[in-house]
């Protein structure tokens, strides 16, 4: 059954973010002979829209008031852009401002919305959206009753494939008028590989038992490599200050989907698990044979991290 798509686009550096990308190739396989819209805000717009590869129409403009994001200008852009593909389904990531935007256009639209979603499937003709439910233990699936479809998808739910570049662009209105306005922007500075772009994040937990325990961790992130691999923690070794916030996982931290997600001396509480149980696969290094955090590994090692990791590093070198 052929469906229009309207993806709502961000930019990151000039270009497509990396997220708008993936939601263009899930499009392509939802849309099923339909249209596949791209909407993108912000300088450098227009020029970046040849990068979306898979849309047939790129909806943007290049107001710098787009720039910073504001829920109300953006919205305004975003209904104007509705108005022209008539979308079907309306994919957003699970970004800042897609958490926003989600609820925000379904609602202007007439319709519902399923969030932080890791798949969305077309079957029996239905769109049905996937998302973890019960901190990460269930796997929710929903049905929408409503036309269009709104769903906000989490990273990496597909992979980027390469497609044509848009073959017309329409432009947008220019950012207007917002109540609301920010006033200021403060950017924690993150060195390295961010946690959402590694393929392998290792995180470590209370049990390794100091703040400078941390450093075998990072011994283990080395080895795998600084274009790989970065660190993340649970929130009780961040609570405890041995690591910054910016790299907690879980519920209330980061939600990452890497390749290979190495959980050291954590117990796998639900909270926990919530930001890492997307990962294609876990490898759980515990002393305690009955943590919980082995009910989610694929590969599970009972030992003292102490002497586990070192071998593991070992091993790589080798
Ligand atoms: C509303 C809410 C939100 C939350 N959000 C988050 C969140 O975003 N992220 C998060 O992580 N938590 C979150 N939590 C907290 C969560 O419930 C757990 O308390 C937390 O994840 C536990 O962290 P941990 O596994 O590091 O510590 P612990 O539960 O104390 O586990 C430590 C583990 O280390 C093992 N261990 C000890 N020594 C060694 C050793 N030498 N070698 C190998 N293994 C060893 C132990 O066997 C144990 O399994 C949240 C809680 C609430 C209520």
């Amino acid at each position: 059954m052929p469906r229009n798509i309207l993806v709502v686009g961000e930019l990151a550096g000039g270009q497509p973010s990396s997220t708008t990308l993936e939601l263009l190739s899930g499009a392509a396989g939802l849309a099923e002979g339909g249209t596949v819209s791209v909407t993108l805000l912000g300088t450098g717009a227009t020029a970046a829209a040849a990068g979306c590869a898979g849309a047939t129409t790129a909806y943007a403009n290049d107001d710098a008031g787009y720039d910073t994001f504001n829920g109300e200008r953006w919205l305004t852009a975003l209904t104007a852009a509705c108005d022209q593909a008539s979308p079907d389904v309306i994919l957003i990531g699970q970004t800042t401002a897609g958490r926003e935007i989600g609820p925000r256009l379904a609602h202007r639209r007439g319709s519902a919305v399923a969030m932080d979603c890791t798949s969305i499937v077309a079957e029996g003709g239905a769109i049905k959206a996937q998302r973890p439910a019960y901190g990460g233990n269930a796997l929710a699936t929903y049905a929408f009753a409503t036309s269009p479809a709104v769903a906000t998808v989490r990273a990496k739910s597909w992979d980027a494939v390469p497609g044509a570049a848009p073959s017309s662009t329409v432009a947008l209105p220019g950012a207007g008028e917002s109540r609301t306005n920010v006033t200021g922007k403060e950017q924690v500075v993150a060195e390295g590989l961010q946690l959402q772009d590694a393929k392998v994040v290792i995180s470590g937990g209370r049990g390794l038992g100091s703040a400078e325990a941390f450093s075998v961790v990072e011994d283990l992130a080395a080895a795998i490599g600084k274009d790989k691999a970065a660190v993340g923690a649970s929130r009780a070794a961040v609570d405890l200050g041995w690591y910054p916030p910016s790299q907690q996982v879980g519920l209330t931290g980061k939600v990452v989907t890497p390749d290979v997600y190495f959980a050291v001396a954590i117990s796998g509480a639900s909270q926990h698990m919530a930001g890492c149980s997307g990962s294609k696969v876990i490898v759980a290094i515990n002393r305690d044979a009955d943590a919980n955090i082995f009910g989610f590994a694929k590969y599970g090692i009972v030992g003292d991290y102490k002497t586990v990791v070192p071998a593991i590093i070992e091993e790589l070198k080798k």
